[in-house]
């Protein structure tokens, strides 16, 4: 049984070295040359693997498609449900999800596309000694997608491959690989802050709060935020959990300013326009307990920006005073609003992928222009 990089290479140890010299061969690819390999002829993504390949065009064609869609599945829900009916999606969770499950579930639903998943791995030929390579690529022969959420931190790398191997390659959708990245997560927290601060993000600070080492939303998040000019970006979190040596140059060769604050989150919070909580992420190991110094308190609701907003990826812990769940009146608490934006905003990726987003935006127009009364779904 050869497992490497927490993927199943498969029983057969000479035919896993075969496959891991072909796979080590496109892994070698420059950061450049992948993300050329997950776009097609036009320019446009066909693969979301990594918050690295986003950038401000695409983010904003994501969040604008994201308004419209939910507006107009509010009125017309035919229309939406009608455009991907000859679609299917096949969602691969290989590790526990709750959120993006569901909340991808739901967008295929508001499209109108079959879905199916596969969620647990007994029902899996992997347990006949099937590499997860085959397992992928049979996966890939029934639908037109996959959605994928893998403990392996190289998977999107790995699923991407498999795709190019084979003569269907089918659009890969990364729902969190392993500790490192998290881009349709990412995505939708940027659509949370689009929405709040009118697409104004330029000139802003950030604070990333929690586990920052091994948090993945945290990884792909701040490389977006980065995107934007005069960035200033915290990670708020003790010694053990900083920010890793890879994202932090990433972010300031993209002329992102990086403060480390490991003292506590007090100091942070009047400074910052969006305080972003995370759980410690001990399915990776280490322990569980949560530094008092860095729970957001209700006190802090005083000293903290009118125009910021709170977030959090969810699940949560103690990380965010439970006082806070309970305060209806306060519109800058945003991580149950996010939840829900999580689910249109993954309307609109699919929609891109599809290539039916322009057609969700042209409708919302349209809708506009004859003077019906639209409201957010
Ligand atoms: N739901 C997020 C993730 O899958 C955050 C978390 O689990 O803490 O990474």
């Amino acid at each position: 049984m050869v497992i490497l990089n927490d993927i199943y290479w498969g029983e057969s140890a000479p035919v896993a070295k075969y496959d891991q010299h072909k796979f080590a061969e496109f892994a070698a690819l420059s950061p450049r040359e992948l993300e050329q390999e997950c776009r097609d002829q036009h320019g446009r993504l066909k693969h979301i693997i990594r918050a690295e390949h986003f950038d401000l065009d695409f983010l904003r064609t994501i969040c604008e498609t994201a308004d419209a869609a939910r507006s107009v599945a509010k009125m017309e829900d035919k229309f939406m449900k009608s455009l991907l009916t000859a679609k299917s999606v096949l969602n691969y969770f290989k590790q526990p999800s709750s959120r993006t499950f569901l909340s991808f579930s739901m967008a295929e639903a508001h499209l109108g596309m079959r879905r199916e998943e596969v969620r647990d791995l007994k029902t899996s030929s992997e347990v006949k000694g099937e590499s997860e390579k085959d397992s992928l690529r049979t996966a890939s022969s029934y639908f037109d997608a996959i959605v994928c959420r893998h403990p392996s931190d190289i998977y999107d790398l790995f699923a991407v491959w498999v795709m190019k191997s084979s003569n269907r390659e089918l659009p890969f959708v990364n729902a969190g690989s392993g500790k490192s990245e998290h881009p349709t997560q990412a995505a939708l927290d940027y659509y949370t802050d689009w929405r709040w601060f009118n697409g104004d993000l330029d000139n802003k600070v950030f604070a990333y709060v929690g586990d920052c080492k091994r948090g993945r939303t945290i990884h792909s998040g701040a490389k977006l935020m980065a995107l934007h000019k005069d960035t200033t970006i915290y990670f708020v979190a003790p010694e053990e959990l900083q920010i890793d040596p890879e994202t932090e140059r990433y972010l300031q060769e993209r002329d992102a300013k990086v403060i480390k604050e490991t003292n506590g989150l007090a100091s942070v919070v009047p400074l910052a326009h969006k305080i972003y909580m995370t759980r410690i992420q001990d399915e990776h190991g280490g322990k569980a307990e949560y530094d008092p110094n860095f729970i957001f308190r209700k006190e802090f609701l005083a000293t903290m920006r009118p125009d910021a907003i709170l977030e959090h990826p969810m699940p949560k812990r103690e990380e965010i005073d439970p006082a806070i769940d309970y305060i209806k009146d306060d519109p800058r608490i945003k991580h149950w609003e996010e939840q829900r934006n999580g689910m249109w905003g993954r309307v609109a990726l699919l929609a891109y992928l599809f290539d039916a987003d322009a057609d969700i935006r042209c409708r919302y127009e349209k809708i506009k222009s004859i003077g019906a009364g639209l409201r957010d779904n």
